[in-house]
């Protein structure tokens, strides 16, 4: 086993666990951000929503920000005050909330917010009132993916509207955004439509007398891919943290290796069955290992009978359906006890499976699996730099 794994096993150890353990590679998550930075030329919004892509908003945030990021994007509101109260200074955008959402503490902790409907920017623009201070605001135009964003019929009258509230003094716009919904095929003609209508809301805001400084697209695989989506800033998640959507070949590293102690061996015999129903029936005597990860913890139920672990440096494949909490894993003749310690996923250096093949076995994409990591998975930071 090599020293870095070693290493990893060491942290694990001294954190005492017996539980699934996340450990995340802060090195990667700076080097990853650096790396954006370097192939789009552009400054770069780290997107770290949804607990940072499952690697911890704030770690993400941190190693983001140390790795040349300059600003911050988030979901909701509450996303946005968790950085804010950790001390983190950097503006950030909190862009899905619904117009009842409680503005007012994000105007007062100066969270940029997105405004997608004029029914939002009333209820942005009643916080700014009470919290006497005018809401920093990004327009929010629909482009194409029919999703969040006001539509183009809507875009002229939100324009105005928002035209007139920055006169008076409520709000200031500071940025126009769209998403690129389409980016993961670079060269599809969707792309270049969704472009030519993030230009032409842009005429219609500066016709209605905005004057934004920062316009904006996302997320990963469109400016990795495409220089036309690189604008005053970049809005990057999953590059990040390693995903690389659209094959684009940037340099980039998994952060993210789950590890898992083995509960106990036992040795089966042919006929026997594993797991829940009748699924599976060993054809021949072996021996399984029993895991503490099931999926509750990430491990999609639907991976049953194609994933694999890695022990003793070898695939071993998981048999029997994934339950809540636990799977089954085939060690056949390798000298596995319990207490050893399983890489259920990880950046692939030392052959265990990476994130992109465990969404290959569960039909979906790598987004997923890594932000499906469950709550009791315990995470640990390391700083591994290889
Ligand atoms: C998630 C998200 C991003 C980041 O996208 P990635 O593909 O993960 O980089 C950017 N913008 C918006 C609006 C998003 O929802």
């Amino acid at each position: 086993m090599s020293t870095d794994v070693r290493d990893r096993l060491t942290v694990r150890r001294e954190a005492g666990s017996s539980r699934a353990t996340a450990l995340v590679d802060v090195g990667a998550l700076r080097e990853n951000t650096r790396t954006v930075a370097r192939l789009t030329g552009t400054p770069v919004m780290a997107v770290v929503k949804a607990d940072g892509y499952g690697h911890g908003a704030l770690v993400l945030a941190r190693a983001a920000l140390a790795g040349g990021a300059s600003a911050l994007g988030v979901t909701s509101i509450a996303e946005a005050l968790l950085l804010r109260r950790a001390g983190v200074d950097v503006p950030i955008l909190s862009w899905l909330n619904a117009p009842t959402a409680d503005f007012r503490p994000a105007v007062h902790a100066r969270v940029d917010l997105a405004v997608a409907s004029v029914e939002h920017l009333r209820a942005v623009v009643d916080a700014s009132r009470r919290a006497g201070v005018p809401a920093i605001v990004h327009l929010h135009a629909d482009i194409g993916m029919t999703r969040d964003g006001a539509a183009s019929q809507a875009w002229g009258r939100l324009c105005h509207a928002a035209d007139e509230a920055e006169v008076a003094g409520h709000v200031l716009v500071r940025g126009l955004m769209g998403h690129l919904g389409s980016a993961d095929r670079p060269g599809s003609a969707a792309t270049t439509a969704d472009l030519d209508r993030f230009e032409a809301a842009t005429d219609t805001a500066r016709a209605a007398g905005l004057r934004p400084s920062t316009r904006h697209l996302g997320g990963t695989a469109a400016v990795l891919t495409d220089a036309r989506a690189r604008l005053d800033v970049c809005r990057v998640g999953a590059g990040l943290v390693g995903i690389d959507p659209a094959a684009s070949g940037a340099p980039l590293r998994a952060a993210v290796t789950l590890l898992a102690p083995v509960v106990s061996v036992r040795e089966a015999e042919a006929g026997q069955r594993v797991g829940y129903g009748e699924t599976h029936v060993l054809d021949r005597p072996t021996r399984l290992a029993l895991l503490p990860v099931g999926y509750a913890d990430g491990i999609p139920r639907i991976t049953t009978d194609r994933a694999a672990v890695l022990l003793h440096g070898r695939r071993c494949p998981l048999v029997g359906l994934v339950s809540m909490d636990q799977v089954v894993v085939d060690v056949g003749d390798l000298p596995v006890r319990a207490g050893e310690t399983a890489i259920v996923l990880g950046p692939g250096t030392h052959g265990e499976p990476t994130a992109r093949e465990w969404a290959g076995w569960a039909q979906t994409i790598e987004h997923e699996i890594v932000t499906g990591l469950g709550p009791r998975v315990e995470r640990h930071h390391t700083e591994e730099t290889s």
